[in-house]
């Protein structure tokens, strides 16, 4: 097992999902985890509970406000005094047609981008803040294989999205590097998880078939992959955006 001992850990999104894998992951291996929730207090308390209150810690914040990503990174170093690990793990990917109202249209594209891109810029912004004061520290973005393969067609605005935060992490490892600031992507194709679960029961089939390995992802997969990233055993591939998709590749 990977030894995260003394590592501060700020998991966004890590109620459910993948979020609430990567905290358990990143718990047994040894680190200190901030649970941040949107709306599932509940199920983020429990998780807490879960790890040990003297492990973990929720912290609740909505990423659809503008400048919520700086205070809620702001908050999180009031618990040990410093974050050694962001993940940007928190999303949302609604969907809408070229045809819906103008509305809709507009609403969908201005909340997607600012809970999937905007919001993980000012957490990774707040970070290189912090990082840059204490020499170093590590960030690991939750992309998508949308990214590279495109989407569904209505949900394009969700592709751009985690293609904005690949670009972004792979800004992020090239200016600061000589600061001791890492930055990774990882980018799943379909997860087990809550988001995914209706379009996954409709079109069991279909991704079956278009995957090699013939399953879909299971979120601890997702949640090792980050625990090894914010080990710093692999710092040389800072910038890399690793996929998990099963050989199911553009
Ligand atoms: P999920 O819906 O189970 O969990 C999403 C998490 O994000 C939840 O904890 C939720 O509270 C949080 N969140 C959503 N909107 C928020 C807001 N406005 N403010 C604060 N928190 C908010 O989804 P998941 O499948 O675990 O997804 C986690 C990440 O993985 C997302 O970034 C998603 O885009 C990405 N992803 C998922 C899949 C998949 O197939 N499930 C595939 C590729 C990438």
């Amino acid at each position: 097992m990977l030894d995260l001992t003394g590592k501060v850990v700020l998991v966004t999104g890590g109620s459910r999902g993948i979020g609430a894998a990567t905290v358990r992951t990143l718990a047994a291996a040894g680190a200190d985890v901030l649970v941040h929730y949107g709306r599932g207090e509940d199920e983020a308390r429990s998780l807490v509970a879960e790890v040990g209150e003297e492990r973990a810690t929720a912290l609740g914040a909505d990423l659809a406000q503008p400048e919520a990503g700086a205070v809620i990174f702001r908050e999180a170093l009031t618990w040990r005094g410093r974050v050694d690990v962001l993940v940007n793990n928190a999303g949302i990917a609604p969907t809408v047609t070229v045809d819906a109202p103008d509305d809709a249209w507009a609403d969908t594209w201005a909340q997607t981008l600012q809970v999937n891109l905007v919001a993980v810029a000012d957490l990774c912004r707040e970070a290189i803040l912090h990082f840059r004061t204490r020499g170093g520290g590590t960030i690991i973005n939750v992309a998508s294989r949308a990214a590279f393969r495109g989407d569904n067609p209505d949900a394009m605005h969700y592709a751009a999205s985690k293609g904005g935060v690949i670009a972004l992490t792979r800004s992020i490892a090239r200016g600061y590097a000589r600061e001791g600031i890492l930055a990774y992507a990882v980018a799943p194709g379909w997860v087990r998880t809550d988001m995914a679960e209706g379009y996954l029961r409709e079109h069991a089939a279909d991704i079956a078939r278009d995957i090699p390995m013939g399953d879909v992802v299971p979120p601890e997969e997702v949640a090792h992959t980050i625990a090894f990233l914010a080990s710093g055993l692999a710092r040389h591939m800072t910038g890399a955006t690793l996929d998990l998709n099963g050989a199911s590749y553009v």
